[in-house]
């Protein structure tokens, strides 16, 4: 069926915040732009909704954003006068442990080193440099690759993020910053011993000093809100409940810009690419999946360590080497039996997301790629682990399998929620090296499925764009 509209210089399929990145960045520069949503609620994976009893408030995908936050496109648009206000928790981040120790994560970043002991110094040594210049260290770090604008230092930081998580923890000689340092890394979703998972670990660890990792006041779905409050506000429209099945279905345009993964631009392309880039497309890599839960709760979690009880987000896994199994066993296609945990707590520092006096909670962990077996029993339990009694205090859940989430959203393939693995090859090249552009002189990806990769920051967009804007107008 061909979509019949008034006549747009560029089409954005997807309304992911890469979506409307892509849309706000054309509209910018005084492009008229349409954004076709498949779904009927927009934001992508920036939504919220009340997933569990009513009142209570709950983030699908995205919760904790050092990204967004930290992002040098987001950063400029003002999004406050749309209605975002960024929430600070009291610590960004605890990793809690066995034994009733605690590694506590957050500013002011000199004396929080200081628990680190004699790894202090090498942890300083690795993370200053980004600490301290976040603003301009972020426009080369969430950039496509180029000529940095200061070599030197991005030279450094280069070799550094391409080593292994492995490597760089073998640099430590306390359990509490090799936990740190696996939690970190583990949100690349790759095996520890992989290279780049250091450098996404230690950016991570980073933007806990230099960015904190807030979450967006009465949900992410705010975020989206305010992205499309903005794009409105520059005469772009959105249209949700619409799912482009074939590009020769959309109206004609200048541009069309893609926030889908290549697995979606191969079935909805037909001809248009070429034969080569089609092969090279159908080679794309998917990481792992995850498994999602929310907790609707009467009381906070009773976490044993009273910094767990202040922080916004808990990584739950334990030591180094658990956590490096658990991402492992992962990758290689068996659910962990313990597995690391990502836990957030909004409602500690946002009450708009539960009624008066309780509380939601968010957690999710990796598991192979489509993976059917049920986790809640895992993942409640590696809580109970570090905070007896957290079961009792649960007044309804929330479970979302791998296929779950892909019914959510397309473009979570197999539960994949880095729009493809970011392993070395799919790293810097992103999902080749065309990056934003295609064969089809007319279509562009611009999801996280190109540099700089997954999060929600924008910055995919907003660079497919402005190729977009310098080839077709
Ligand atoms: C469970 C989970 C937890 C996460 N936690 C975090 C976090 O805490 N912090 C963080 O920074 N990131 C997090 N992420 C990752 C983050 O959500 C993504 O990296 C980010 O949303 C990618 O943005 P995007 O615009 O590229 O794509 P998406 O946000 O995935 O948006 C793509 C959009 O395209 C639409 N679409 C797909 N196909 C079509 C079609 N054929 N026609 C029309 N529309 C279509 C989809 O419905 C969707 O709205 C998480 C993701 C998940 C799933």
């Amino acid at each position: 069926m061909t979509i019949k509209s008034k006549d747009f210089d560029a089409l954005v399929i997807g309304s992911g915040p890469n979506g409307l990145a892509a849309a706000i960045t054309l509209a910018q520069a005084g492009r008229s732009v349409v954004v076709y949503e498949a779904e009927e609620s927009i934001g992508g994976g920036a939504r919220s909704a009340e997933l569990t009893l009513p009142g209570f408030v709950h983030d699908i995908c995205s919760c904790v954003h050092p990204m967004a936050a930290g992002s040098p496109f987001f950063r400029g648009l003002n999004l406050e006068r749309f209605g975002l206000r960024w929430i600070f928790p009291e610590i960004a981040l605890a990793h809690p442990f066995d034994d009733g120790d605690v590694a506590v994560i957050g500013n002011p970043f000199q004396q929080n080193l200081e628990q680190f002991g004699q790894d202090a110094k090498t942890i300083r040594g690795l993370l200053e440099g980004t600490v301290q210049s976040w603003p301009e260290i972020s426009q080369e770090i969430l950039h496509p690759p180029h000529i940095p604008n200061r070599p030197l230092k991005m030279a450094m930081f280069g070799w550094r993020a391409i080593q292994s998580a492995r490597k760089i923890a073998s640099r430590f000689q306390t359990k509490k910053a090799r936990a740190v340092l696996a939690g970190m890394a583990a949100h690349s979703i790759l095996p520890l011993a992989k290279p780049v998972t250091g450098g996404f670990g230690l950016i991570l660890w980073a933007t806990c000093y230099a960015v904190d990792w807030p979450f967006a006041g009465g949900g992410s779905q705010s975020l989206a809100n305010a992205l499309v409050a903005l794009l409105e506000s520059l005469g772009g429209e959105v249209v949700s409940g619409m799912r482009i099945r074939n590009l020769a279905q959309l109206p004609k345009a200048r541009a069309v810009l893609c926030d889908i993964t290549p697995r979606q631009l191969l079935a909805i392309s037909g001809a248009k690419l070429a034969k080569s880039e089609r092969r090279q497309l159908a080679r794309y890599r998917y990481g792992p999946g995850s498994f999602k839960m929310d907790w609707a709760l009467d009381a906070p979690i009773p976490w044993r360590s009273v910094d767990c009880r202040r922080a916004g987000t808990v990584h739950v896994g334990g030591t180094f080497e658990e956590i490096a199994e658990s991402e492992s066993a992962a990758w290689k296609g068996v659910p962990s039996e313990r597995p690391f945990v990502l836990v957030a707590q909004p409602s500690l520092s946002d009450p708009s997301r539960a009624p008066a006096g309780k509380h939601t909670a968010w957690a999710y962990c990796h598991v192979p790629h489509g993976s059917n077996v049920d986790m809640r029993e895992r993942i409640e339990a590696q809580i109970e682990r570090f905070a007896p009694g957290f079961r009792e205090r649960i007044l309804a859940r929330s479970a979302k399998f791998p296929r779950d989430l892909e019914a959510h959203n397309a473009n979570l393939i197999g539960g994949d929620i880095g729009a493809g693995s970011v392993e070395l090859g799919q790293f810097f090249l992103r999902p080749n090296r065309r990056l934003y552009s295609t064969s089809a002189p007319d279509v562009f990806l611009c999801s996280a499925s190109t540099p700089p990769g997954p999060g929600v920051h924008g910055m995919c967009g907003h660079f497919a764009a402005k190729l977009a804007l310098k080839k077709c107008f």
